[in-house]
């Protein structure tokens, strides 16, 4: 398995390539920013990429979704509750000084409960709700392995002050989705150091006294 993980773009969105060494395929979720570079990154490995899989329609996670699809042909998944978000793309960049990046509706959706990923390396999908409406969390259970996106991260949780953002919502996703996950979980947060469900379970200041 390939498991790779960087920072992209001015806000530094976690972009992870996870590929398959036998088939040559792979996945990339939160293709923010950098597309040359992860598309280089593809090239250098000899992975045909299979989905681009996106967490939720901010703008430093899905920036480079098109980009990266017309460079591939891959198909861009993303949740439905987040097309308000990447309708209002122009006003987001405007947010951050940013250019606006151009966008396309996905290809497919990534509804709760849904499998996606590589015939090896499947997830499930977790909606997961509060940072965005739209947002969503990545199971990989054999992989022991979350990727969290921006609703979970190292000793904190994402902010819930932009549109479609609500704190009980938030808690509550976390708490009863991720939560629910055993504490051996890596998970690979849409910002900063990985962690585990265990350690956050333990630590994180949002979820003790909940
Ligand atoms: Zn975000």
């Amino acid at each position: 398995m390939i498991l790779e993980t960087f920072p992209v773009g001015p806000l530094q969105c976690n972009c992870t390539i996870l590929g398959d060494e036998q088939l040559r395929e792979a996945i990339v979720i939160d293709p923010g920013d950098d597309v040359s570079r992860i598309h280089r990154r593809l090239t250098e490995r000899g992975l045909t990429l299979k989905q681009i899989l996106v967490t939720h329609a901010h703008i430093d996670h899905v920036g480079g979704a098109l980009k990266l699809k017309r460079l591939t042909g891959a198909p861009i998944y993303m949740n439905e509750n987040d097309l308000p978000l990447l309708e209002m793309m122009g006003a987001q960049a405007a947010w951050l000084g940013l250019s606006t990046p151009e966008t396309a509706p996905p290809d497919s959706v990534l509804a709760d409960g849904q499998t996606v990923g590589l015939q090896n390396y499947a997830a499930r999908v977790l909606h997961t709700p509060g940072h965005t409406q739209g947002s969503i969390c990545l199971h990989f259970a054999p992989l022991r392995l979350l990727i969290a996106g921006d609703t979970l991260f190292a000793g904190s949780i994402g902010r819930t002050d932009l549109p479609g953002g609500d704190f009980d919502q938030i808690i509550e996703s976390i708490q009863s989705r991720l939560m629910a996950l055993p504490d051996e979980t890596n998970v690979i947060p849409g910002h900063g150091p990985a962690t585990t469900i265990g350690e956050e379970r333990r630590s994180n200041p949002f979820l003790i006294g909940v």
